[in-house]
């Protein structure tokens, strides 16, 4: 099930109070969509699907139009959490790295639509960035809807202090309380694949921030895990006793996927003859899609079950906490 902004706060806490951490993906296909839906649903864990800029403008969406493909890329992943089939599954969708001149035409659109937003701000100033938050929030009090939002700072750009924690996270609680549910400051990880391990990953700054953030906000604040592709696993499994409730997977996604996709060309290029009587099928994009899932799914679950979250979407649907929609206190 699509889970509203209320339920999205409810899974974080859960998250934090099981030690589970909910994979977030960046689907960048209907077929990625699918498979991660698909890999939720075999470990019955709940599960977040992320949208950034470029793939709201990318082809399988938008084709050029971000606010097209806002409303496509909520379509399918709504219409696939409500199927029988995937009902089960706990679903997030959430606005991942939106930046540019757009940014707010594109979050005020996904504000009640979408599960959770946050924005990218890389480019921004610290006192940007507080304004941005505070825009948002203003805006979802202004429309009586509810909000969940992330909120970051610096996840590139080393170890946060716990004074940006106080000047960034402290500062927008303070101006609109109760809309902040997941605090991603820098904690040594960085964008991309990264060959190195991370050397300057620290679980103790994830345990610090999430500490900080919580008292801050006077309730559980889950922190969000950037650039988590090139980190070991065991450092994974670390930052998620720490208090990582959401653990971002873009790059080494689409690396898994397109490495599959170089295989089934490399192995079926041959059926790529108008003569062969199998061309069609292997022309297809089924074809390619259903090739790609075979060796996609089990890497997702893989990955979900080392964050921890293998069995907790029922038990989390089930365990009667799940608020009925509401705008914060
Ligand atoms: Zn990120």
């Amino acid at each position: 099930m699509l889970l509203d902004p209320q339920q999205t706060r409810a899974l974080i806490v859960h998250a934090l109070e099981h030690r589970y951490a909910v994979l977030a993906v960046n689907a960048d296909s209907p077929a990625a969509v699918v498979d991660v839906l698909e890999a939720a649903s075999a470990c019955d864990a709940p599960v977040i699907i992320e949208t950034s800029l470029w793939q709201l403008k990318g082809r399988s969406y938008g084709a050029g139009d971000a606010l097209l493909g806002l409303s496509l890329y909520r379509a399918q992943v709504a219409a696939l959490a409500g199927h029988p089939r995937l009902r089960g599954v706990p679903v997030v969708l959430h606005t991942d790295h939106i930046k540019g001149p757009e940014t707010f035409a594109i979050l005020e659109a996904a504000l009640g639509a979408y599960s959770s937003l946050s924005l990218d701000s890389s480019d921004m100033t610290p006192a940007q960035n507080i304004a941005a938050i505070g825009r948002l929030c203003a805006s979802a009090q202004a429309r009586g809807e509810p909000l969940a939002l992330e909120m970051e700072a610096g996840v590139d750009a080393g170890v946060s202090s716990l004074a940006d924690c106080d000047a960034l996270f402290g500062v927008a609680e303070r101006n609109h309380p109760g809309y902040l549910a997941l605090w991603a400051p820098g904690v040594g990880t960085r964008h991309g694949l990264g060959s190195d391990g991370y050397p300057s990953f620290s679980d103790r700054a994830v345990a610090a921030h999430q500490q900080r953030a919580s008292e801050l906000a006077g309730r559980p604040i889950g922190i969000a895990l950037h650039g988590s592709s090139g980190l070991p696993g065991e450092s994974l499994r670390a930052a998620v006793q720490a208090g990582a409730a959401k653990v971002n997977w873009s790059s080494e996604s689409l690396l898994l996927r397109s490495e599959a996709a170089q295989r089934f060309f490399a192995t079926h290029g041959a059926e790529l003859d108008r003569h062969h009587k199998d061309w069609k099928s292997t022309a297809m994009d089924n074809g390619l899609q259903t090739f790609v899932s075979g060796e996609y799914i089990p890497r997702v679950i893989e990955r979900i079950k080392l964050l921890g979250g293998a069995g907790h979407g029922t038990a989390f649907l089930r365990d009667g906490r799940v608020p009925a929609p509401r705008g914060p206190r």
